[in-house]
């Protein structure tokens, strides 16, 4: 693979690759782009069957978070990172503070957090050494757990996919299929059940389906006849690539809106999706209620304005719908066209000069000492 090129393709600012064999720590930060903040990203542990594998995932990634911070609006650049082993036993506290360490080095160009593969006490670990991570427990002042706020920002989202297709908020009396009850799925359900709408979950989880029935009163389905369930919204909340060319003719629904990442298998399904009439939210808009809660550790954490930023989510679903108007493209094309009109905007913005920059101060300085 040639590195440089890789990076250039969609013009990465930065990659870095770490190691320490006595901890069997081998991992890369790739730091996507940084004009709007550090840029945040989770961390990944994987056993990728090569450094090249690793390399596309951790390009491909930290490219999806510039486009997600930016069009939720947060100050934030794209990262990610990605530790190349197997989660289940190459995991220990010292690769963990290890890793932390070498965080350091980086000066909070990189903010890290959680993703698939680590979990709360891996953040613990890389937290005894280094203040660049986040999603950190409450009782150590963080955020804790985002699935809440991903699906508060879920339900704001279906609100606005409802205003938009039936000319008013409100879920009562809509049906609604939750694919995947599990940390954002489960929480939607008993959002939408509570405004009054009927549920309908699938999972292919057995236990948690029980669990969800003996909570709320919704109806289950096996989880290979979900996608023909007619209904008004569809919402994705397990895997990726659920929206491909074996699922999108079966969709029976007005509009698909759900928390999982990844949901087109390719970008041509959200054009399949709008020549079907269905809205489709764009999942990386839709879902940004976790980066939303996290965002805010770095600037001191309320719950409250946690809340209040994620209802903002209904607002950016709206934004994109009048885009993918005007623009007579998907709301997927809209959603990038938003962070990519921020991104310039900001850039901009940072190029007029300002007599405070710190460049200039230092330069003041050094001017002086002659
Ligand atoms: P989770 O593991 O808690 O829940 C996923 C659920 O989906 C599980 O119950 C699993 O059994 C079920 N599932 C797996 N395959 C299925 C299938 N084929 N059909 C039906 N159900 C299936 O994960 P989560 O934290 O709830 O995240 C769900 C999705 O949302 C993921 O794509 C994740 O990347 C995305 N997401 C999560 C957050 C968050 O705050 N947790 C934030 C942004 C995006």
């Amino acid at each position: 693979m040639n590195i440089l090129a890789a990076m250039e393709e969609f013009d990465h600012e930065e990659l870095i690759f770490f190691q320490d064999k006595d901890v069997g720590l081998k991992a890369i930060v790739a730091i996507h782009n940084t004009v709007l903040g550090p840029a945040l990203g989770g961390t990944r542990m994987r056993p990728y069957a090569s450094e090249e594998e690793a390399l596309k995932d951790v390009l491909r990634l930290s490219r999806g978070m510039t486009y997600k911070a930016a069009a939720a609006g947060l100050n934030l650049g794209g990262g990610k990172a990605v530790i190349i082993g197997d989660p289940k036993k190459d995991k220990s506290q010292t690769l963990f503070s290890v890793y932390g360490k070498f965080l350091n080095t980086l000066g909070g160009r990189y903010i890290t957090a959680e993703d698939s593969g680590t979990d709360v006490n891996d953040i613990e670990y890389m937290f005894t050494e280094t203040d660049y991570v986040v999603g950190i427990e409450t009782s150590h002042g963080g955020s804790g757990d985002p699935s809440p706020f991903t699906a508060l920002g879920v339900f704001q989202g279906i609100q606005a996919c409802c205003s938009r297709v039936y000319g008013k908020d409100g879920v009562r009396g809509k049906t609604v299929v939750v694919q995947g009850v599990g940390n954002v799925g489960g929480k939607l359900a008993r959002l939408l059940v509570g405004a009054g709408a009927k549920v309908v979950i699938s999972d292919v989880d057995a236990g948690r389906v029980e669990q969800v029935k003996r909570d709320l009163s919704v109806e289950a389905v096996p989880a290979d006849q979900v996608f023909g369930v007619a209904c008004d919204i569809f919402a994705p909340c397990a895997l990726g690539s659920v929206l491909n060319d074996a699922t999108v003719n079966q969709l029976q629904c007005k509009i698909v809106a759900g928390g999982a990442n990844n949901q087109l298998e390719r970008p041509e399904h959200a054009e399949q999706l709008r020549q079907r009439g269905i809205i489709y939210a764009p999942d990386y808009v839709i879902n940004a209620g976790g980066l939303m809660n996290v965002y805010l550790e770095l600037e001191g954490y309320s719950r409250e304005r946690a809340e209040r930023m994620t209802r903002g989510i209904y607002y950016n679903l709206m934004q994109i719908f009048q885009l993918s108007d005007q623009m007579k493209i998907t709301t997927a094309a809209a959603a990038d066209r938003l962070a990519e009109q921020r991104l310039e905007k900001i850039s901009r913005a940072s190029a007029i000069f300002m007599p405070h920059k710190k460049d200039i101060v230092e330069k003041m300085r050094l001017r002086r000492r002659h």
